[in-house]
């Protein structure tokens, strides 16, 4: 019996991609020839993950709201595998009204899609990087420009009828001239959702190891900054609207797993290296793959809480953190039903001079970044910083 309503989520990890990129980070690896069978019993430890950490939400809140694939590539498992994957979590976790499955361009066909559609996936979230294919050969991409529009086509021809498309700046080579003629590309196909994300050099990927021994050609800061006013702008003026620092969408196309992301709503993160968050605690799932698999097999429990000893003062630093990257902001109501604070009590102090600097705007009852507080964040953040 439900007795508490709630949107919640569920979140689903699939770790392999065909090859690893040179800038990521993520929890993923390359698939060699032993990760067929792999795949298989990772795909069977999903399920039986899901079958046992689902039901008792679906009892608690109803029917899980929105859920999410995300890698790794979740597309570079073979389709009966991910659609065997859907069907348990519709069993565990109820339909959600939302379901994303992240897919890459040289993994999939009109017949891959077709097999998600039917199997509840609704929405699409693909990821091109570049329409410019000597970029797309210098980060390590698998596909070409012509491969990404083929992909998204054959989306389209499945019956996807909400399809984001993820395009980066500030690559190495990358000019603004690239930026302009990927983002003319990606209008061209006209998505309902775009996301922009900067290149960032993380720790230990190949990226950083180009970059310490000085040949990693990086626009300089000038261009990156020019490359992100014109995103900022261009986007908006074709009618994507920015709802969070980093994603576009046309009206009634905000991705709502991501939103509830930001807005702090609870969701189950399954699989290898998933993160989940419910009931203010926040966990982590076994990083490898291969022990992911062997515990879920042995019936262990695969989560290790990211902040047993979290404060009040932290978690309620990361919901003002989190729901400050929306361009809605923070709801000073919703803060103190969270809370049993004052939004006013906590931030009162940090807030004239922000918004006295242009960096903050105060209006109905919430607290939000304007244009230019997105794009000097940190500032920002560092005032909200509570230790
Ligand atoms: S496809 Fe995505 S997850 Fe896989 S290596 Fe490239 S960036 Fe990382």
């Amino acid at each position: 019996m439900t007795n508490e309503k709630r949107a919640w989520g569920v979140y689903v990890h699939i770790p392999y991609c065909v090859k690893k990129c040179a800038y990521c980070d993520f929890v993923s690896a390359s698939m060699g020839t032993e990760t067929v069978r792999e795949q298989e019993q990772y795909a069977a430890a999903l399920r039986a993950e899901i079958r046992h950490a689902a039901p008792p939400l679906f009892t608690r809140w109803g029917s899980a709201a929105t859920a999410y694939f995300g890698g790794g590539t979740p597309t570079a498992l073979p389709a009966h595998l991910l659609t065997g994957i859907i069907s348990a979590l519709r069993e565990a976790a109820g339909i959600p009204e939302e379901m994303t499955v992240e897919a890459n361009p040289g993994t999939v066909d009109e017949a891959y899609f077709r097999q998600l559609r039917a199997a509840g996936a609704n929405r699409i979230s693909l990821g091109v990087q570049s329409f410019d294919d000597a970029l797309l050969r210098r980060i390590g991409r698998i596909h070409t420009a012509a491969e990404a529009r083929a992909a998204f086509r054959a989306a389209r021809a499945a019956d996807f009828t909400n399809i984001s498309l993820d395009l980066m700046y500030g690559l190495p080579g990358q000019t603004l001239v690239d930026v302009r003629e990927s983002v003319c590309a990606a209008l061209a196909l006209a998505p309902e959702h775009i996301s922009v994300y900067g290149l960032t050099v993380e720790e230990g990927t190949p990226f950083a190891a180009a970059e310490a021994a000085g040949r990693l050609e990086l626009p300089t800061e000038e261009t990156a900054e020019e490359m992100y006013d014109y995103l900022v702008a261009e986007l908006p003026a074709r009618g994507y609207l920015r709802y969070e620092i980093s994603n576009f969408a046309r009206p009634g196309y905000e991705s709502r797993h991501n939103l509830g992301y930001w807005r702090s709503v609870p969701y189950l993160g399954v699989g290898a290296g998933a993160h989940g968050y419910i009931d203010n605690v926040r966990w982590e799932n076994e990083r490898d793959a291969a022990a992911y698999i062997r515990r879920v097999t042995a019936g262990e429990d695969v989560r290790r809480a990211e902040d047993g000893a979290r404060t009040q003062t932290a978690a309620m630093e990361e919901y003002a953190f989190l729901a400050l990257r929306t361009a809605a902001g923070i709801d000073e109501a919703d803060f103190r039903r969270a809370w049993g604070t004052p939004f006013e009590a906590v931030y009162g102090a940090a807030l004239p001079p922000l918004v006295a600097r242009g960096l903050l705007r105060r209006a109905d009852g919430f607290t939000a970044l304007t244009p230019r507080g997105m794009k000097f964040g940190n500032e920002v953040f560092a005032e909200f910083l509570l230790y």
